[in-house]
């Protein structure tokens, strides 16, 4: 018997698009680049997260400037530790570096579209995802995927309220409805706490920023390709 009252709420970066890979990128320019100023790359990298992850905070979500600003902020941070001239050329690079990320184009992960189509026909799919809002739906647009979803929630944070707020709006029950996607922080523990059934799709690149222990029973599978059979058990 088809049930009722459910629904699948998915995530988006790194779930079903590539995108720490790009911030990885970056960093690596980023590490290159203050290694020949005569910093150390190494230290400069675990600076550059703390700004980031305080960018964040501070603005309570995902905003598209928190990375720019925070190698901006890093570069700054280290000329006046060092005591060396600050050049604004420089801080032009470390500025576009960070906007660099967000003008490539939108990589699918591997399985993404097919699971997504599988899982349209049975059950309605709802995405949710942190980040820049005019960002998010551009990349969106770009993917191809947004006919699959009956609503698209781009939120400063994934919470377990969020969560409960989209089942409610939707008239989904969470006790029969699903939470996918790669972070412990945003997608499986605000999953659990919210009652929904939780499946965690292992990527090999999630910021470290999204870890956290598991607070309760998931599923846990290494690429999206193998969600639909979880689902889909037992109907
Ligand atoms: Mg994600």
């Amino acid at each position: 018997m088809k049930r009722k009252a459910w629904g699948a709420i998915i995530d988006f970066d790194d779930t079903l698009v590539e995108t720490t890979i790009y911030y990885d990128k970056a960093k690596e320019q980023f590490a290159a680049k203050m290694s020949e100023l005569g910093f150390p790359a190494g230290e400069c990298l675990e600076v550059l997260n703390r700004f980031d992850i305080n960018n964040v905070l501070k603005c309570g979500g995902f905003q598209k400037q928190c990375f720019p600003n925070a190698l901006v902020e890093t570069y700054e941070y280290y000329t006046e530790l060092f005591n060396v001239e600050f050049c604004r050329h420089t801080r032009k690079w470390m500025e576009d570096l960070g906007w660099w990320v967000f003008e490539q184009p939108v990589e699918l992960i591997d399985g993404a579209r097919e699971t997504l189509e599988r899982l349209s026909l049975e059950i309605p799919l709802f995405l949710a995802t942190k980040g820049d809002e005019e960002i998010q739906t551009k990349r969106l647009q770009e993917s191809g995927l947004k006919d699959y979803f009956r609503a698209v929630y781009i939120v400063p944070d994934k919470t377990h309220q969020e969560y409960l707020g989209i089942a409610n709006k939707n008239r989904i029950d969470p006790g029969q409805s699903w939470i996918i996607g790669n972070s412990m922080k945003g997608d499986i523990n605000p999953g659990i706490k919210s009652g929904f059934n939780c499946i965690h799709v292992f990527h090999h690149n999630t910021w470290d920023f999204e870890e956290e222990e598991p607070e309760g029973e998931y599923f846990s599978v290494n690429s999206i390709r193998d969600v639909a059979e979880i689902i889909f058990k037992g109907l």
